[in-house]
């Protein structure tokens, strides 16, 4: 393993596939201690209207400094603390220090709905209305200061409680996304009876927009789609101006990714919405638009 290491120069942890190997284990339980040291920490990336780069709001997502290994990305330790009961306590971590965060942004007048990722485990744990009703309340807070995000492929399994919670959710007024859109194989049906106010189109199909006519096509028709519902579309994995354009140009309202503004740390994402919530920068925005 080291050798291998040596060798290429490149660490990327990689779990075991199998669910009780040591590593995978041994990696849960360095979670768990993460999560009761407050060693799992947000990022948030904005997401952006197209058409001037009015902010919208932003995504949480959750970075983790494992000591000895170094940055462990979710991709990784999510599916891993899905299979387990430690996924409910990642989400109750998250929202509580999402909430606390849009607290003092709200309270500094720079305060914008934050999207958290849940999990199909989330929407089972039918505490999950309660916790985000006295959260939002606890910090004074509006309902639209929270907005969750659930993948497409939960919605798929179908369960009688997830249907449940998710009508719950929509009851208080909760917005709702689809996440990763295009990876699960939804119906128009179903997509048309869900509470959701945003489908958000999976990064895969964004990123080779420029250069495939195949993704070029499928992207435009989930746009049509998803505005003909009423719904509102975001992309995912924005990586280029010419994405950008192109997405523009096909009517895509809203866009997320690496060219329009990166994860950032709280900090960070601070003195980024300042700057773009300022009359300054908004009033340059439209000029431009009208140009
Ligand atoms: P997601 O919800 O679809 O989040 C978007 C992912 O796209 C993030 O990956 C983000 O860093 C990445 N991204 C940003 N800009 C670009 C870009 O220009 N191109 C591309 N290709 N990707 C871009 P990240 O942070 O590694 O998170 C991966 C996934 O892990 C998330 O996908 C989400 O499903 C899950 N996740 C992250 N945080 C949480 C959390 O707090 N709770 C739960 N349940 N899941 C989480
Ligand atoms: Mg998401
Ligand atoms: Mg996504
Ligand atoms: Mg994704």
């Amino acid at each position: 393993y080291l050798a291998k290491e040596h060798r290429t120069g490149v660490e990327f942890y990689v779990a075991d596939k199998d669910r009780n190997s040591p590593e995978r284990l041994s990696l849960l339980g360095d979670l768990r201690l993460a999560i009761e040291s407050g060693d799992l920490d947000l990022h948030y990336q904005p997401k952006v209207r197209l058409s001037d780069g009015t902010v919208e709001g932003v995504e949480a997502l959750l970075r983790w400094w494992h000591p000895l290994r170094g940055p462990v990305s979710p991709v990784e330790f999510i599916p891993l603390a899905e299979q387990s009961y430690l996924m409910r306590e990642i989400t109750q971590y998250v929202i509580k220090k999402a909430l606390a965060q849009a607290g003092r942004w709200w309270e500094a007048g720079i305060g914008v709905p934050i999207s958290v990722n849940v999990s199909a485990r989330d929407l089972l744990d039918s505490n999950l209305p309660e916790q985000l009703e006295a959260g939002l309340k606890e910090f004074g807070l509006p309902v639209d200061a929270i907005r969750l995000e659930i993948t497409e492929r939960v919605l798929m399994t179908d369960q009688a409680y997830i249907a449940d919670t998710i009508k719950t959710l929509a009851d208080m007024g909760v917005h709702l996304s689809l996440d990763d859109f295009g990876t699960g194989y939804s119906s128009l049906v179903r997509l048309q009876r869900l509470p959701v106010s945003e489908v958000k189109i999976d990064a895969s199909f964004v990123r080779r927009l420029a250069e495939s006519a195949d993704d070029e096509q499928i992207v435009r028709s989930i746009v049509d789609l998803v505005g003909s519902l009423g719904l509102r579309a975001v992309a995912e994995g924005v990586e280029s101006l010419e994405i950008a354009t192109i997405l523009r140009e096909m009517g895509c309202p809203a866009g997320q990714g690496r060219w329009l503004a990166k994860p950032m740390s709280a900090t960070e994402t601070a003195v980024w919405l300042r700057s773009r919530l300022s009359p300054a920068f908004v009033a340059r925005a439209v000029d431009q638009v009208r140009l």
